[in-house]
């Protein structure tokens, strides 16, 4: 019987990084999916929505419990997803549309992985 991994064992290199759509050379993304503004972290996001591996990202965050950041499309703080984040201050009497997450949806085999705040 063989037995494929999808993770180099020994690097921990994960093969569906390559086709990950924040995968820029530069890095100039890291501060937008590790920021703390609202309006980056919606941006994030946005990205997130349509990258082709999703899914795995956020297999890979949840296993991981990742301590911060955007991570398949949901905001992770401490190993959990947090569902919405308040801007700091005295919340405004009327929610402003800007600090509105976009939704992305939770593929349905990874939702008994969830851990919410
Ligand atoms: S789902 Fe988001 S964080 Fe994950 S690889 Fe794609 S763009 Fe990057």
């Amino acid at each position: 019987m063989v037995v494929t991994i999808d993770t180099d064992q020994t690097t921990g290199y994960e093969p569906w990084r390559a086709e990950a759509s924040c995968g820029t050379l530069d890095g100039t993304l890291a501060a937008t999916f590790f920021s703390e503004e609202l309006q980056d972290i919606a941006t994030a996001k946005r990205i997130c929505a349509d990258c082709p591996v999703i899914a795995d990202c956020l297999e890979g965050a949840l296993e991981r419990h990742e301590p911060f950041g955007v991570w398949g499309g949901q905001l992770f703080l401490n190993g959990r997803v947090l569902t919405n984040k308040r801007r700091r201050g005295r919340p405004p009497k009327v929610a402003r549309p800007e600090d509105e997450f976009p939704l992305v949806a939770v593929p349905e085999r990874l939702i008994p992985m969830l851990r919410t705040a």
